[in-house]
C-alpha cells in the first residue's frame, strides 16, 4: 500500500531534500504554504514536481486540521518553524507561537483527525546551548540561549508528552547543523559561500561576519532528511541525535570556502560585533551512536566535501545571473 506523507516547511532547506526523498520511495507527497502568494512555491514545484500543496499556517489550529483531513497523510514531517535564531531574538513571541506552539497545534490536529498518523518533530542541537557536557546525546540536560532554542525544548517536550500521554506515534529528532546549496541566504555557511562566489567573480570585495570562533557539528542536509525518514519505519516512537560527530568552527569553513575558490579569506573577511548573538552558543558536537545502532543512519558527506558543493553551486547561480545580466542577491 502507497503512503503519504505531509511535510510543513516545505519551502525550507529541508523540505524540498525530504520531499524528493520520499517521492522516490513511492509516497505521495503534499507541503503545507502558508500566505496567499508564497514566492518560493515556484522553487518547489521546478526542485520536486511531484509535491501537492495544501493551503495552511502553524498560526492557524483550523487550517490544520482542514489540511490533514485534505491530505490523509500516513505521516506528518513537522519541519515548519522560524528557524533563524537571529529573528528569532527580534520576534520572540512570534517564534514561541510558530516554532513552539505550532507543534502543538499540529499534534492536537493529528489527535481530532486521526491519532495514528505518525509524526516527526524537526528538534535542535540549539537545544544543548549552554552545553552541559560534550558530546551530547538524547541525555544531556538542554540549556537554551535563544527564544529559537527555548521554543524548540517546548516542541521537543510537547512531543515527548503526546507520544508518553496519548500513545502517539511521536519522534522527535535532535538535529544539528546541516548545510546545503539551498540553504537560506541569512545563516551563516551560505552568507560564506555566496560571498565567495560573488568576490571571486568580482561582484562584491569583503565579507562581514559575527563570531568566527563559534564551533559546530555541520552535516549535509541531504543525509539528515535520511534520518528524520528512518525514524517513522521503526516499530516504536523514539528521540534521536542526528550529527557527524565532529566539530569545526565558522574559521574553518571560511578557509575551506575561500580557497575552494583559490582566494585567501584573511584578504576579504571582517568580523563585526554587531552580527554576534545576545547570547552565544560556542562549542556544539553530537554523538549519534543512537541513530548509527537503531536506525543504520550515518552521514555520507564530509565538511570538506560540503563546503566544496556550496561554493562549486554559488559560483554556477552567480555565473548564470551574470550572464543573463540580473542579480543572484
Ligand atoms: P528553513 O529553510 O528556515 O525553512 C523553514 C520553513 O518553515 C519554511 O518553509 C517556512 O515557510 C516555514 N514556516 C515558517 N513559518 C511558518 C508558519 N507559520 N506555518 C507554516 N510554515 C511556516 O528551515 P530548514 O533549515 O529547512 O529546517 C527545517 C526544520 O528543522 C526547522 O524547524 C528548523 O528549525 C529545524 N532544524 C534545522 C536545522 C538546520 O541546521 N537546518 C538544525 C536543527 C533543526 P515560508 O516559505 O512560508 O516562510
Amino acid at each position: 500500500m502507497s503512503s503519504t506523507a505531509l511535510i510543513t516547511g516545505i519551502t525550507g532547506q529541508d523540505g524540498t531534500y525530504l520531499a524528493e526523498l520520499l517521492i522516490s520511495r513511492g509516497y505521495t507527497v503534499y507541503g503545507l504554504v502558508r500566505g496567499q502568494n508564497n514566492p518560493r512555491l515556484a522553487v518547489v514545484a521546478q526542485l520536486c514536481p511531484g509535491v501537492e500543496f495544501v493551503e495552511g499556517d502553524l498560526l492557524d489550529q483550523s487550517s490544520l486540521i482542514a489540511a490533514l483531513e485534505t491530505c490523509q497523510p500516513n505521516e506528518v514531517y513537522n519541519l515548519g518553524a522560524i528557524s533563524f535564531v537571529g529573528l528569532s531574538f527580534k520576534q520572540a513571541l512570534l517564534t514561541g507561537e510558530i516554532t513552539g506552539l505550532g507543534v502543538t497545534r499540529m499534534l492536537e490536529a493529528i489527535r481530532t483527525v486521526n491519532d495514528k498518523i505518525k509524526f516527526y518533530q524537526a528538534s535542535s542541537s540549539e537545544m544543548f546551548g549552554k552545553v552541559r557536557e560534550s558530546p551530547q546525546t538524547e541525555l544531556t540536560p538542554f540549556h537554551p540561549r535563544s527564544p529559537y532554542g527555548v521554543a524548540k525544548v517546548y516542541g521537543h517536550y510537547i512531543t515527548v508528552n503526546y507520544r508518553e500521554s496519548y500513545g502517539m506515534f511521536a519522534c522527535s529528532g535532535i538535529l544539528f547543523n546541516h548545510e546545503s546549496p539551498r540553504r537560506g541566504m541569512e545563516f551563516v555557511t551560505r552568507k560564506i559561500t555566496n560571498g565567495v562566489a560573488r568576490i571571486k567573480l568580482g561582484m562584491q570585495k569583503q565579507l562581514t561576519l559575527g563570531n568566527l570562533e563559534s564551533q559546530r557539528d555541520w552535516g549535509f542536509a541531504g543525509d539528515y532528511v535520511d534520518a528524520m525518514y528512518r525514524m517513522l519505519q521503526q516499530p516504536d516512537p523514539d528521540d534521536y541525535v542526528i550529527a557527524t560527530g565532529e566539530m569545526h568552527s565558522i574559521r574553518e569553513f571560511l578557509e575551506l570556502a575561500f580557497t575552494r575558490a583559490g582566494l585567501d579569506w584573511r584578504d576579504h573577511v571582517g568580523s563585526d560585533p554587531r552580527f554576534f548573538r545576545p547570547a552565544e552558543v560556542d562549542r556544539l558536537v553530537g554523538d549519534a551512536s543512537k541513530a548509527r545502532d537503531k536506525l543504520g543512519w550515518t552521514p555520507t558527506t564530509t565538511f570538506k566535501d560540503l563546503a566544496n558543493m556550496m561554493v562549486d553551486s554559488d559560483l554556477a547561480i552567480q555565473q548564470r545571473a551574470a550572464a543573463a545580466g540580473a542579480p543572484a542577491g
